[in-house]
C-alpha cells in the first residue's frame, strides 16, 4: 500500500471517521472492529467471547499491525474516498 504501487486509493465508510486522536481512532478499532470481527471468523481471541479488548497474545489476535500516515509517501499517490454511508464495521 505505501511502496511499490503509484496509486493507491482507500475507500472508506463514514463510520470508519472518529471524532479525536489517533488514540481515540485505535479504540475505536479495539472496542468496535476486532471483537465482532473476531466472533465472525470464530477465532478464538478473548474479545471474540467478552466483546472487549484485552490486548491479548492469542495466537488467532485479529489485530496485528497498526500503520500510521504522517504524509503521502513520496512515490505514491494515496486518495481517501470516504462514503457517506456505513460500511463494514
Ligand atoms: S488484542 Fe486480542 S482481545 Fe484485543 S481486540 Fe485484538 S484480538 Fe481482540
Amino acid at each position: 500500500m505505501f511502496f511499490g504501487p503509484k496509486k493507491v486509493i482507500v475507500v472508506a465508510g463514514r463510520n470508519k471517521l472518529v471524532d479525536g486522536d489517533i488514540d481515540a481512532a485505535v479504540k475505536r478499532i479495539k472496542d468496535w472492529a476486532s471483537p465482532p470481527n473476531a466472533r465472525r471468523l470464530n477465532y478464538n481471541t478473548p474479545c471474540s467471547k467478552t466483546g472487549f479488548c484485552s490486548d491479548c497474545n492469542s495466537p488467532d489476535r485479529i489485530c496485528r499491525i497498526t500503520t500510521v500516515i504522517d504524509r503521502k509517501p513520496r512515490l505514491t499517490d494515496v486518495r481517501v474516498l470516504v462514503v457517506n454511508e456505513d460500511l463494514g464495521l
